[in-house]
């Protein structure tokens, strides 16, 4: 690779085990059925570690002591104060060790280790600590109802909650799942992708240090359609949460009907990006960059469509471009790289196969437009960051989800034109508006179909945000406040005075 980082010891460790365990009922186990599978190294495509392949039986299992641990345990009854504290030492923990987290992040994901470092991990602390602000601060109501009775609410944890989250933000979005699950008392099955299940591993284990009891969270590697599947179908599971695919969600959504599981759904995207011609231009060059390029593109609220006026469209376009073509592509544990590979040989291809399909659509790529196979990234999954123009809003690159480092630049006449192309989708998870205007930035911002907008910024997270889908994006709130309505139910409490 040509890339001499020195690796965290640990890391070292624990990917040389010949088979990284999954957790279950606080047990570090091999699948029921021996078997196991190799996670890669994307910058390289040679295999980083061999896990565990968890599948209906071990969820099985995962469930049956998931439930005990919540019928049973002391996770739902503990006093909050104690639950609180075990979610502070747990983002300490993550704290302390961040560098091996970031750096087993990158290699198992490919992301740049300046993204891993810088983003993940800290939010990924700031998750939990947040969440365990609200474990003592989740009140019921008391409710004027007849006055021969006392009407009150109990807000209650819903019971066993299946996770399954995707490989773009593997220790993210475990810990977007899990800090509110947890602060609400809840008790976890977590599947995380195939592809990058080294995080939510060593995740595991803070969490077993941290104090999480056994059985609260249980961690089942494996496969999307058996793993997975035995989590949506598994009637001790009364919640599913998932982030992912459009069309897996659907299938959760219609498989979970048996068991009448609550299902929340983050899906994916195909975000209109929308610069004005009064927009500083300067800002929102950077700010498309940023929207589509970060984590390689792999990112469900990408800012992929990118409308631009049509008097500013050639001149942005262009300086995308440029600016495209600057960036430093990389194996992501390089500190200089900006933009890493894609996460698998087979997001390599359907990225690579996008490519083709704009080109033969009529498109042009004004950068990039092709894998990168310069010398030392050749057995990587490298695709150049691209820049196409010429393309219309009904063309296939602007309507699907690539779910890689490509942006398809068109043009619009005025607002309501750029409303209503950017509107024209099936999805609705995010969208930008750049504008010098306040009034247009409310007006767009208010028309636009989607669960966030950014104003004269993108990609923009915090964990007090509230974060989710429109339309064919999904549903359900993340992060904030928001996201306690998914892990908490309500009772209604009636006692004759
Ligand atoms: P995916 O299949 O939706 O995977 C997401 C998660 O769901 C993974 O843990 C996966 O397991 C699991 N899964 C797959 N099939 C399942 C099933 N039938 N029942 C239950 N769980 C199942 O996504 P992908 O195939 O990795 O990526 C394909 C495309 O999805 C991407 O190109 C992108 O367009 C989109 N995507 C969106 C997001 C997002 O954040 N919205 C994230 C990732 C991908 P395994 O990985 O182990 O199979
Ligand atoms: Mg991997």
């Amino acid at each position: 690779m040509g890339v001499a980082v020195r690796l965290d010891p640990a890391v070292e460790s624990f990917v040389a085990a010949p088979v990284r365990r999954m957790l279950i009922d606080g047990q570090w186990v091999e699948s029921a059925s021996g078997r196991s599978f190799e996670t890669v190294n994307p910058a390289t495509g040679e295999v980083l570690a061999r896990v565990a392949e968890g599948d209906a039986e071990d969820v099985d299992r995962a469930a049956r002591a998931a439930r005990r641990a919540f019928d049973r345990g002391d996770w739902p009854r503990m006093a909050p104060r104690d639950r609180e504290r075990v979610l502070v030492r747990l983002a300490d923990l993550i704290e302390r060790h961040a560098t091996e987290l970031a750096q087993l992040e990158t290699l198992d994901n490919g992301k740049a280790i300046a993204e891993s470092a810088n983003v993940d991990v800290p939010a990924a602390a700031d998750t939990f600590r947040y969440y365990a602000g609200w474990v003592n601060k989740m009140t019921g109501d008391t409710i004027p109802a007849d006055p021969a009775f006392f009407n009150f609410t109990l807000r209650e944890p819903v019971g066993v909650c299946g996770q399954i989250i995707p490989w773009n933000f593997p220790l993210l979005m475990a810990a977007w799942k899990l800090g509110p699950a947890l602060a609400c008392g809840n008790t976890v099955v977590l599947k995380p992708a195939e592809q990058t299940p080294l995080s939510a591993l060593r995740l595991g284990e803070l969490l077993l240090e941290a104090g999480v009891p056994p059985g609260v969270v249980n961690v089942v590697t494996g496969f999307g359609p058996t793993a997975g599947g035995a989590i949506v179908r598994h009637p001790l599971i009364d919640k599913v949460a998932f982030t992912g695919s459009t069309e897996v969600g659907k299938e959760i959504h219609r498989t979970s009907a048996d068991t009448l599981k609550r299902v929340s759904l983050e899906l994916g995207g195909k975000s209109p990006n929308i610069v004005f011609a009064d927009a500083d231009v300067e800002g929102a060059v950077r700010g498309a960059l940023a929207g589509v390029f970060f984590n390689q593109g792999e990112v469900c609220c990408a800012g992929t469509r990118l409308f631009v006026e049509a008097t500013l469209h050639d001149q942005f376009a262009e300086a995308v471009a440029t600016a495209a073509s600057g960036m430093k592509q990389g194996p992501g544990i390089d500190p200089e790289t900006q933009i890493g590979p894609l996460v698998s040989a087979e997001q390599l291809e359907r990225v690579a196969g996008y490519l083709d399909i704009g080109k033969r659509e009529g498109a042009t790529a004004i950068a990039g437009g092709a894998r990168n196979t310069a010398p030392g990234l050749e057995r990587g999954y490298f695709v150049q960051p691209t820049v196409f123009t010429g393309v219309r809003n009904d063309m296939r690159i602007a309507r699907e989800e690539i779910f890689g480092p490509v942006v398809a630049v068109i043009p619009f006449r005025d607002e309501s034109d750029a409303v209503l192309q950017g509107n024209d989708t099936l999805y609705g998870l995010a969208a930008g508006v750049w504008t010098r205007d306040v009034s247009k930035a409310h007006r767009v911002a208010r028309a636009l179909r989607a669960g966030t907008v950014w104003v004269n910024c993108y990609n923009v997270f915090d964990v007090t945000a509230p974060f989710g889908g429109y339309k064919e994006s999904g549903y359900g709130r993340e992060l904030g406040r928001y996201c306690l309505d998914l892990y908490t139910q309500t009772k209604s409490v009636w006692m004759r005075i």
